[in-house]
């Protein structure tokens, strides 16, 4: 086996392993399934593909996006790396390579959609070539209680079998207890070791706030905050353009964004938000899917969020560059009230209304939390910390143990 350090800098050109990965990968080296999860660009690829390099044989990486496939196939190609995709977009030359490679035993990575997989026919003659390694990418697809179900990754437990049971690593960026449960118990047959990683985002000030003078408390928020870009996320699409209109008046230059905009004018707003300093995003969930504005210094509230991966979510476009970035979500027991109405009135099954109950609670217990912020938020993502010292519950236990002088300042105000 080649030490993966050395694999790391001489293949990957890297200088180190980001948080988790080193752990990862011996794991994999030990001969062990894993169940890996790490947010959004935390590396997780890197998971698989240096411990098939580390050893012999042909890992396959299951894939649920045809363009996702492309840009690793290229980067592994890049990297002087034998790869290959099977999917429905392949034309007949490019299917040729990929049969001959793994025939003639070149082929490391074969990246395969969950349909071709569930072809019996492709599984046997991938059995046939010896597969070292099944690593499923986006595992949460397996999950009804993820977002993003697929119906076609409940067979992969069947794969992994008719692989002879193969070594399987799991990967994805859903922390969820639910969805976790589920993804082990659909894909393994015994537990595999559970890595949660990197969920800590130490640069964002977090803050939550009961609402007593809602607009107030944002104005206030926002006024250290001028001249910054930032993002506010309302509940409605009427709240988006009054309150946009409302700061347009006290001189933020301030811009609505929601679904129910003319598409041109949506973009239009867009474009401003990335392209110029200083501008207030108003907007609903709608907005910043896949916005990557790495100077965004700060993300608002003004109502609770949908649930605390929501909030987890949006809170996380802010100081994507590293900078320190400040939050602040308001929260009422109206909100409160609204979500669990949503809830109940959809026409979800039962289980799923259960799910959706645990994650809209656990945000409450994330509003009402007794101290640290981000020590309850992370311990959600299953991630164990020390306080934090950037959070609202941490500042303010500091400022009550030595507030002499703010209390002066207030004092004297
Ligand atoms: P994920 O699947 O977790 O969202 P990726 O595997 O796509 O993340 O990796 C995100 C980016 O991070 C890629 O550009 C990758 O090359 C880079 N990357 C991964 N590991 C490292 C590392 N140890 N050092 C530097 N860059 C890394
Ligand atoms: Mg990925
Ligand atoms: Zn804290």
């Amino acid at each position: 086996m080649i030490d993966p350090r050395k694999i790391l800098h001489d293949v990957f050109g890297f200088p180190s392993f980001r948080e988790g990965q080193e752990e990862i990968v011996r794991a994999v080296l030990a001969g062990e399934d894993v169940l890996a999860i790490m947010p959004t660009g935390a590396g997780k690829s890197l998971c698989y593909q240096l411990p098939t390099l580390a050893r012999e044989g042909l890992t396959v990486v299951v894939s649920p996006l045809i363009a996702l496939m492309r840009d690793q196939v290229a980067a592994l190609r890049h990297f002087g790396i034998e790869a290959g995709s099977l999917n429905s977009a392949n034309d007949p030359e490019e299917n040729r390579r990929v049969v001959d490679s793994v025939r003639d035993g070149r082929m490391r990575v074969l990246y395969a959609s969950p349909e071709r997989l569930a072809n019996t026919g492709t599984t046997e003659w991938l059995g046939r070539s010896g597969v070292n390694l099944l690593a499923i990418d986006e595992a949460h697809c397996v999950s009804q209680w993820g977002h993003d179900f697929r119906p076609e990754y409940a067979m992969l437990g069947d794969v992994r079998r008719r692989l002879g049971s193969v070594q399987t690593i799991a990967l994805t960026a859903t922390a969820d207890v639910a969805t976790r449960g589920d993804i082990m118990h659909r894909l393994f047959e015994d537990e595999p070791r559970l890595f949660i990683h990197g969920f800590d985002r130490p640069n964002l000030r977090l803050a939550m706030q009961a609402k007593e003078h809602a607009r107030r408390q944002l104005f206030s928020f926002l006024d250290k905050h001028r001249h910054e870009s930032g993002i506010v996320y309302c509940s409605s699409r009427d709240a988006t353009e009054r309150l946009a209109d409302s700061l347009s008046q006290a001189g933020y230059r301030a811009l609505p964004y929601h679904a129910g905009m003319h598409q041109a004018e949506r973009a239009r707003n867009q474009d401003i938000f990335l392209q110029e300093d200083g501008v207030v995003m108003v907007a609903t969930v709608a907005f910043g899917m896949g916005i990557d504005k790495p100077d965004v210094r700060f993300v608002a509230h003004a109502a609770l969020p949908k649930s605390i991966e929501a909030y987890y979510q949006e809170i996380g476009r802010a100081g994507r560059d590293g900078a320190p970035a400040d939050t602040l979500t308001l929260y009422g027991l109206d909100d409160m009230r609204l979500r669990r109405l949503q809830i109940e009135q959809s026409d979800a099954a039962d289980e799923q209304k259960r799910v959706e109950r645990q994650r809209l609670n656990a945000l409450v217990a994330l509003c009402e939390a007794p101290r640290c912020r981000r020590q309850t938020l992370l311990a959600y993502f299953g991630e164990t910390t020390e306080p934090c010292g950037n959070c609202d519950l941490c500042i303010e236990g500091v400022m009550s143990f030595d507030g002499t002088i703010e209390a002066q300042k207030i004092l004297s105000a």
